[in-house]
């Protein structure tokens, strides 16, 4: 494959921050996202199946919900990374079991780095990613360019 090439684009400064915990996790991000709803709420929030309707619950704030992941809410979000509606990750991904659904989170990842979104995978690197002043800032990043790679194969 060709190297590809890369152009600038613009994170905005309301976030849409896709919040995803594997079973073990849950209860991490939950009391994560507990401390941190004021920050969120100035953000929308998108989550995976049953991690956004325990955070819906717990939170009392508005969380659009994929499908569970392992039945492909995993896809859908990083789907929507690579259409650029997804600006930051938050995946608490369990470091302990294996998961049916591997390949699909090994995709997520992926394209969360494809895109270069901000990722945290747990509650010390998701407080850094809240605390840093680009969080409500609308600020530039790069960005694969696709229109380079249309032409490069035109
Ligand atoms: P869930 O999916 O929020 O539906 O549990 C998370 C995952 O396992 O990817």
């Amino acid at each position: 494959m060709s190297r590809i090439s890369f152009t600038r684009a613009q994170l905005p400064a309301r976030k849409r921050i896709a919040l995803v915990a594997h079973d073990h996790c849950k209860g991490f991000l939950l009391d994560w996202c507990e401390r941190q709803r004021d920050k969120l709420a100035r953000h929308e929030l998108v989550a995976t199946g049953t991690t956004g309707l325990l955070l819906s619950k717990r939170l009392e704030l508005p969380v659009e919900s994929m499908i569970s992941g392992p039945l492909g809410g995993d896809q859908q979000i990083g789907a929507r990374i690579a259409e650029q509606r997804v600006d930051m990750l938050v995946f608490f991904w369990d470091p302990f079991e294996p998961q049916p659904h591997d390949p699909d989170i090994k995709a997520l990842l992926r394209v969360a780095a494809v895109w270069n979104i901000p990722v945290a995978c747990n509650e010390s690197s998701a407080d850094y990613l809240l605390s840093s002043s680009l969080l409500e800032q609308q600020h530039e990043y790069r960005i694969p360019d696709y229109q380079a790679y249309l032409a490069a194969r035109g």
